[in-house]
């Protein structure tokens, strides 16, 4: 026996959830599978599979599913030039509902994931415009008429041109020709959310598609939201040139690791590391040749350290490295391992001109409890590694 309908209310409620859920989580992971799981709960579908465009790529890549087999869905790559229906909602921002197609076109992707009775519907970023108020329209009695939300093209039963549209296929010939349709900031194409009742074969209807394409054009937003917090926030720790972390994050980091040390006991060090005659580098062969060798020897200290320890660029040419779970033997070991490492690394860009550094060794309680203590020590250890001839390491 199938399962009872959700009734209109707590369908709303459960959209309204879905949608506080969604934006109040600005982790792009957890939105998109709380909008997967949220969907296929409140819409009682049989499965639902979420896919993304990788622009770099230009491709439409499975990521996430609920009722289907996730290494098939992430297994699939459609590219966005070829003609899949697939890739159809994301150019018209239509959802493609197949009981509404008749002549379901031939699409490998269709046959592959057993797709019969199902829906497209397009996640995108979209600024809302409303139809009415650009078109001066006063269609009291059209579906859209006075709504923020509704979009007339996303809307079964509009009233443009004096015909109610219900016709998916004629609406959208019709959608395309208008220019509230044109004026749509097509920012970027977010995704294709595929939902299936194809096991069950219970009617998927227009309306819940409708509602689905309006909730799924808030996620769009979110995603988006989502995505730019979260290059802020990387950028805001990371330096540039390098793609280290910063200074400030670095210090943040270690005023942790002190505090933890103090209250729980346990051990780290910490080491400061300068580019040896690093100037030369800049007079002879120019500054934008020394900014690729600061990359290339961040690259080579962020390939030697291990998965847990952590390095920053902490000024010009001089790093920082907090090693986590390490006594001053073991710092002064792994330093003089990336010393000799860095000394034995071919340098393209200085005709394989040898790049050295000096690295200085502090270690927590043995040489101080405090974040100034550990720096300032760490910092003598590095100046006198500088007089005593460069390229090595001195721990105090
Ligand atoms: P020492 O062995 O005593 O450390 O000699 P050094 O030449 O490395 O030290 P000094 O402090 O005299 O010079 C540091 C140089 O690093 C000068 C500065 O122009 C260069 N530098 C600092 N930041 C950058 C950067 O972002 N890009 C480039 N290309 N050079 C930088
Ligand atoms: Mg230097
Ligand atoms: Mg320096």
């Amino acid at each position: 026996m199938l399962p009872p309908e959700k009734n209109n209310d707590t369908k709303e409620l459960a959209l309204l959830e879905m949608l506080s859920l969604v934006y109040e989580e600005m982790d792009l992971d957890t939105i998109e599978e709380r909008f997967v799981n949220l969907t296929a709960d409140i819409f009682d579908f049989d499965r639902v599979g979420l896919f993304f465009v990788k622009h770099r790529k230009g491709v439409l890549q499975g990521k996430l599913c609920k009722g289907f087999d996730p290494g098939m869905i992430s297994s699939i790559e459609i590219p966005l030039t070829g003609n899949s229906i697939f890739t159809k909602p994301l150019v018209t921002g239509f959802p493609y509902l197949s009981a509404e197609n008749k002549i379901a076109a031939a699409d490998p992707h269709l046959s592959k994931i057993g797709l019969k009775d199902f829906a497209l519907i397009p996640i995108v970023n979209k600024k809302r415009l409303s139809c009415w108020q650009i078109k001066n329209c006063a269609k009291a009695d059209c579906p859209a008429y006075g709504k923020k939300w509704l979009r007339c093209w996303l809307v079964p039963g509009t009233k443009c041109g004096n015909i109610p549209l219900d016709d998916c296929a004629r609406k959208e010939e019709m959608c395309r020709e208008c220019e509230v349709f044109a004026r749509q900031d097509s920012d970027t194409a977010e995704g294709v959310m595929v939902v299936d009742n194809s096991t069950s074969n219970k009617p998927i209807s227009l309306e819940n598609i409708t509602l689905l394409s309006i909730v799924a054009h808030a996620v769009g937003g979110a995603i988006n939201n989502a995505k730019v917090y979260s290059r802020t926030l990387r950028e805001s720790i990371r330096d540039d040139l390098t793609e280290l972390y910063n200074r400030r994050f670095f210090n943040e980091r270690l005023v942790d690791e002190v505090d933890r040390a103090r209250r729980y006991g346990g051990v780290f060090s910490l080491l400061i590391c300068d580019i040896d005659h690093f100037k030369e580098v800049n007079d002879t062969f120019g500054h934008p040749t020394g900014d690729r060798v600061l990359a290339r020897v961040a690259k080579i200290l962020r390939d030697n350290i291990r998965s847990s320890d952590m390095v920053a660029r902490y000024g010009g040419e001089e790093f920082a490295i907090l090693l986590l779970n390490s006594d001053k033997k073991l710092a002064r070991n792994l330093a003089e391992q990336i010393c000799r490492t860095l000394a034995g690394s071919m340098i393209p860009e200085i005709d394989g001109r040898q790049i050295t550094a000096s690295f200085g060794v502090a270690t927590f309680n043995d040489d101080s409890i405090s974040f100034e203590g550990l720096m300032a020590k760490a910092d003598r250890a590095m100046y006198l590694a500088k007089s005593q001839g460069r390229n090595q390491v001195i721990a105090l």
